[in-house]
């Protein structure tokens, strides 16, 4: 028998080329504008499904996280509606309540001391993909994203709203970034907002593509996993970053009340 030829994988990132400058938010931005921010982003592009899921940031060294409360549109929201919960889902601060739903978010910072952020919703083509018990097919370059970084949660069994059932989901999540869950949703994790952010809108565009190229009924162009590994290290390490400052710059130009 041959052994496999191992075909070294394409260097990308930082390792091939880091920017002299990149253009800057040009606001100094607290963590709940920032957060705010996110919000309003994802529900611009067509991420959230009114005013369901969450988006949690749990700063280095906290067990207390940031949340959205319960009730406001991701549209809507502007810095000072955001509330903190502490390691239990208990609200600490903040003017509003929020759902036990929230244990999701508690459950998974606890397993997984990288995911500072966790995001939750219900994107429309994620959502299609996931109805049908599926995990996108990577038929472009920015599926790299996502290359040995998926997981699909195929059953669904109701509403997540105890400790309990959101540790179950947390350990068949394991160390994924980004979890499909049959008939629910989407989750994505990162180790920053803007990794989190980035991983979020790229998952339904992703999504989306695998959904219509399943429609041709023909087989995508392979890419080489080689190729991909190097793509995957460009996307996290420097488009990361500069998708979240290009979003927070055009959001706050829309409506700068989400700083308030
Ligand atoms: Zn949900």
């Amino acid at each position: 028998m041959t052994e496999p030829v191992q075909v070294p994988s394409r260097p990308g990132g930082s390792a091939v080329w880091s920017p002299s400058v990149v253009p800057p938010i040009g606001v100094e931005l607290t963590d709940t504008q920032a957060l705010a921010i996110a919000f309003r982003h994802l529900a611009d592009i067509g991420f959230a499904e009114n005013m369901a899921g969450h988006i949690t940031w749990q700063a280095d060294g906290q067990t207390e996280m940031l949340v959205n409360p319960w009730g406001l549109w991701w549209a809507e929201l502007t810095a000072s509606d955001i509330c903190t919960v502490d390691a239990d889902a208990r609200v600490v601060r903040g003017r509003w309540d929020v759902t036990p739903a929230i244990h999701i978010h508690t459950e998974l910072h606890r397993a997984r001391p990288d995911a500072r952020v966790v995001v939750h919703n219900h994107p429309y083509y994620v959502s299609l993909l996931a109805s049908l018990q599926l995990l996108p097919e990577l038929v472009h370059q920015t599926g790299a994203l996502f290359l040995d970084d998926l997981c699909l949660v195929d059953t669904y069994d109701g509403e997540i709203d105890s400790a309990a059932r959101a540790r179950e989901l947390a350990e068949r999540i394991g160390g994924a970034n980004l979890a499909i869950l049959a008939s629910h949703g989407v989750i994505a994790t990162g180790r920053t907002l803007a990794e989190a952010v980035y991983r979020s809108a790229t998952i339904e565009r992703v999504c989306k593509m695998a959904y219509h190229v399943l429609l041709t009924g023909r087989t995508p162009a392979p890419m080489k996993r080689s190729d991909m590994a190097g793509m995957q290290a460009s996307l996290i390490e420097r488009a990361a970053d500069v998708y979240w400052a290009g979003a927070a710059r055009m959001t706050i130009k829309a409506d700068r009340r989400v700083l308030e």
